[in-house]
Order: C-alpha cells, then structure tokens, then sequence
C-alpha cells in the first residue's frame, strides 16, 4: 500500500490556521487525519485530551525527547514546548491516510528536512500585523500580554514564510479553505 503524506500548515497564531483545518478535516474528501501533538502548556476552556493535544508535564515531556517520542519538537513560547509524537505520524500514513501538521514554522522546516518530497509545507498568512492583532484581540481567549507575545512572536513567523512551499493569505476565509484544499488536494493526487 502507498504511504500517506504529510501536510503541515504553519502560520501565525490568530491567522485562522485551526479554523480552516478543521474546515478540511469535517469536508473529508482528502482522506486527511489530524495529528494531535503534546504540549506542555496547560488546556483551554473547550480542549480535549488526546483531541486538541495530549497536555504533558514538562518532566514527562523531557522524556518523551530523551525516547525519542518526537520528529520534532520546539519551546514556542518561553517554557511551552510543543512535539509531533513520531507514532502518530508512521501509524496514520503507514495505514496509507495522510496526515495534517497544524505546527510551528520552526517544527514545519524541520518536518520538511525529515520527509523532503513527502511532505507538502503551507505558509497561512494575515493580511497584515494590525489585522491579526484585531483578531486575537477579538477572539476574546487571551491576556493582552498573551496577545503581545502572540504578536511579536508572528513578526518573527512571517519573516521565515520564504522557507515553505506553498502560501496563502487569509483574508477572506472561504477563499484561503478553498486555496488550501486545492493545494492539498493536487499534492496528495500526485
Ligand atoms: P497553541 O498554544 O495556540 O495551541 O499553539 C501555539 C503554536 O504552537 C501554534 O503555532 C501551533 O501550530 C504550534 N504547535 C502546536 N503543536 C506543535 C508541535 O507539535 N510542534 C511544533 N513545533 N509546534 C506546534
């Protein structure tokens, strides 16, 4: 049987990112599994363990790298880390599905250097720094300091959207799950 790929789609937080992966995953068309990584940062109010992530303690986390749970895993926030669990990823697309990577886009080049041509990488951008602001602020779940690393932290991630293969800005959502359905849609028919 031939092995699933992986799509991993990296932006800035706020950028819709979750939005249209989740849109992908309910249209079902594109034999898509979702990728539940671990996290050390603790659930939001509506998260589920082994759904949304599976939540760890730093301790158990640290040794989930030393076993080599992980294909990659990075300090997103200062003290939050954030892993892939390697089991996931061979089970899914060994059962010959693919499988969406919603990570950061430090965790993306480096799941691109792993899997090269398996691996589809798509860049979701905001239209600009101010609207993304706006839309943190609006969703309404984060501190305003929360929101001000948020938004320093998309000034770096934008820098680094030259690395991906494919992007797509989101300015008008229907659109960008139109642009990025299409995007995986020819990859994983290849
Ligand atoms: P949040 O805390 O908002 O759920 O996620 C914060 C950031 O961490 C997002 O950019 C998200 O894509 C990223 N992230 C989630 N899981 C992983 C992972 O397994 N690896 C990496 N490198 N980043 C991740």
């Amino acid at each position: 049987m031939r092995q699933g790929k992986i799509i991993v789609i990296a932006a800035p937080s706020g950028c819709g990112k979750s939005t249209i992966i989740q849109a992908l995953l309910k249209e079902g068309d594109l034999d898509l599994a979702f990728a539940v990584s671990a996290t050390t940062r603790p659930p939001r109010p509506g998260e589920t363990e082994g759904v949304s992530y599976y939540f760890m303690s730093t301790e158990d986390f640290r040794e989930a790298i030393a076993d080599g749970a992980f294909i990659e895993y990075e300090e997103v926030y200062p003290g939050r880390f954030y892993g892939t669990p390697r089991s996931e990823i061979e089970r899914v697309t060994g059962e010959g599905h693919n499988i969406v990577l919603d990570i950061d886009v430090n965790g993306a080049r480096g799941v691109k250097e792993l899997y090269g041509p398996r691996a589809l990488t798509i860049f979701i951008e905001p239209p600009s720094i101010d609207e993304l602001r706006r839309r943190l602020e609006s969703r309404g779940t984060e501190s305003a300091e929360v929101i001000d690393e948020r938004v320093d932290r998309a000034a770096y991630e934008l820098s680094q959207a030259g690395h991906f293969d494919a992007r797509i800005v989101n300015d008008e959502l229907e659109t960008a799950i139109r642009q990025t359905h299409a995007l995986i849609d020819g990859f994983t028919s290849l």
